[in-house]
């Protein structure tokens, strides 16, 4: 039997950033919904400017820089399921337990030759339109 640790830090970044978007009047939503595209835009140049921040460090930069970049990339993205009114917490939860099921039953990781590693017969893909149903999510016809 495999057991995992669950490390907990003292606030979820999402506690942090909704924090931050309350103090500076910036979007908050609580229930999944589709935003201006003005809007949506502008979050995913802030996470794209960040991501290429990481980029730019990655390689040679200083470790500092690279976690700082690092951080600010995460802040964004819960700052974007904020104002979304995704609770990014439980969509990671999920993730990761779909991920977790690339395990085998005997917690051997089946790999390809190139270190790639293989989902396997007991792979789950991740359910992420139920844990938005569970949110509160109605989703559009093109949506679904
Ligand atoms: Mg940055």
């Amino acid at each position: 039997m495999v057991v995992f640790r669950v490390v907990r830090m003292s606030a979820s970044p999402a506690d942090l950033v909704r924090a931050f978007h309350h103090a500076f009047g910036l979007d908050v939503r609580s229930t999944p919904t589709r935003v201006p595209p003005e809007l949506a835009a502008q979050r995913a140049r802030l996470l794209a400017e960040e991501a290429a921040e990481v980029a730019e460090v990655s390689a040679d930069g200083p470790l500092d820089k690279l976690a700082h970049e690092l951080a600010d990339v995460v802040y964004v993205a819960y700052g974007t399921a904020l104002v979304h009114g995704i609770d990014l917490d439980a969509v990671i939860a999920e993730v990761h337990r779909s991920n977790m099921t690339k395990l085998g039953p005997d917690g051997q990781v089946a790999r390809r030759a190139d270190g790639k590693v293989l989902k396997g017969e007991h792979y789950e893909a991740p359910d992420v339109a139920g844990v938005l149903r569970g949110q509160g999510w109605t989703p559009a016809p093109a949506e679904v």
